[in-house]
């Protein structure tokens, strides 16, 4: 599950704002020259970008790519302008520095010849040729299992239990799924790393690490004197106190940062999986609702809303996707790895209705959204939001865990949905490197 449905909270996530990408769209015009001000935030956790790192995609894409990519994949599709000016020649992008308000990337001219970025993940086609060995031999995928899970699972909301003695936690089922995974993928010749392995955090930091920057973040919404816990806070109105947002900060932020970190820097992967369930709003945890709807999505990133590229981290991360050319190889595995999903779970597409996603490519599973992994990790990136947990029949079967065959769930012979989960990614990729590689 992303973080964007849950309990109805798209409205206060949002007005908080949002490392994880919630667009919210303003109403005032963007022109060049900039206010350097405007231009110069920074999300949570964040890092300022040194803009000089640009100068490697000088001369790499003609104005036609660049624009091609910034319309099909990462802007919204519609609405205002990005903070960004392309002329004849040149990107011109705001810095956020008043000594030196923009950066400038030079477009390649179509008569000079291309010479991409290099970068430390191999597109399928660049894969070592096969000579008749296993299928994913040579690549290297790494599985990150969504959530921590574990007794952290109540914390982060993902954990789901319709009867004392019993509950799922989306955690759990991520590591379950990634663990099963692993070897299916290691049979077929591929190197698997886990970004994680068991029920912790990868990041070090814990939620007493953020109360000045939550205090802060309250009080820059105008919230200034915050209760400091939520208990005995009903619903939605516990979003505003110290003990939320430390914990959003936590789990969400500083983990994925220390993932990103682990991604990027130790595991260098020429593919992420970011394993996820996802659910439909199940109102309080203590009395969660059954939801009729089950189906299937398959993220890939992209859709920059204008607002969130203000932020400079925001705007320099999209560039590095779009100039490393990222979407030409996420889009179409990402199709490939959801076909492979809708024939095994035999899911219909979720089908979004909200500005922060768009269509990427003709998949109608596949859609893109600006989410801080997927924004973060520097390699393609497969999200997957198969399942609604708390469909009467999904959750029954997941309560169920993994196992091969069929077993009685609910009155009905059924099979594992973790099994289902597996097989259909394992599909997925077989399909694709099945056409994309040299053999
Ligand atoms: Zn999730």
């Amino acid at each position: 599950m992303s973080f964007l449905f849950k309990n109805g909270r798209f409205w206060l996530a949002a007005f908080l704002g949002s490392a994880g990408g919630l667009s919210a769209q303003v109403a005032e015009p963007q022109v060049l020259p900039l206010d350097p001000v405007r231009f110069a935030k920074v999300t949570p956790l964040g890092k300022v970008p040194d803009w000089e790192d640009l100068k490697r995609y000088a001369h790499t894409l003609t104005r036609e790519e660049f624009e091609s990519a910034w319309k099909e994949v990462y802007s919204p599709g519609k609405g205002l302008p990005p903070p960004f000016e392309v002329t004849a020649d040149a990107l011109l992008v705001p810095t956020g520095d008043p000594s030196d308000p923009v950066y400038k990337v030079p477009f390649r001219n179509s008569s000079e010849q291309a010479s991409p970025p290099a970068v430390s993940w191999r597109r399928a086609a660049e894969l070592p040729r096969l000579r008749d060995r296993p299928l994913l031999s040579d690549l290297h995928i790494a599985l990150d299992p969504g959530h921590i899970g574990g007794g952290w699972g109540q914390m982060e909301e993902r954990f789901l239990s319709f009867q004392a003695g019993e509950a799922i936690q989306e955690g759990d089922l991520s590591l379950l799924t990634a663990r099963v995974l692993s070897e299916r993928l290691q049979a077929l010749g591929a190197r698997v790393s886990l970004v994680r392995d068991r029920a912790e955090p990868v990041t070090e930091q814990r939620p007493a690490d953020f109360e000045k920057l939550a205090l802060a973040t309250l009080q820059e919404h105008g919230i200034l004197n915050p209760l400091p816990t939520y208990q005995g806070v009903e619903g939605d109105a516990k979003i505003l106190t110290v003990q939320w947002q430390t914990e959003k900060l936590f789990y969400r932020v500083s983990e994925i940062h220390a993932r990103a970190s682990k991604v990027n820097l130790k595991i260098e992967p020429d593919l992420v999986l970011c394993l996820h369930l996802n659910a439909e709003s199940w109102g309080p945890s203590t009395a969660p609702q059954f939801s009729p709807q089950n189906h299937l999505h398959v993220l890939v990133n992209g859709c920059y809303a204008p607002v969130e590229l203000e932020q400079q981290d925001v705007r320099f991360e999209m560039l590095t996707r779009l100039f490393d050319r990222i979407h030409e190889e996420e889009i179409p595995l990402a199709s490939a790895v959801a076909d492979g999903m809708a024939r095994s779970t035999g899911l219909p597409a979720y089908v979004y209705t909200t500005p922060n996603a768009r269509k990427a490519g003709t998949n109608p599973y596949v859609y893109a959204r600006n989410l801080l992994a997927n924004r973060l990790y520097q390699c393609p990136v497969v999200y997957l939001e198969p399942f609604v947990m708390n469909h009467e029949e999904t959750y029954r079967r997941l309560l169920a865990g993994h196992y091969i065959g069929r077993t009685l769930v609910g009155g009905r012979l059924q099979s594992s949905a973790i099994e289902d989960y597996v097989r259909g990614v394992v599909q997925g990729l077989v399909s694709y490197y099945q056409t994309q590689r040299r053999s």
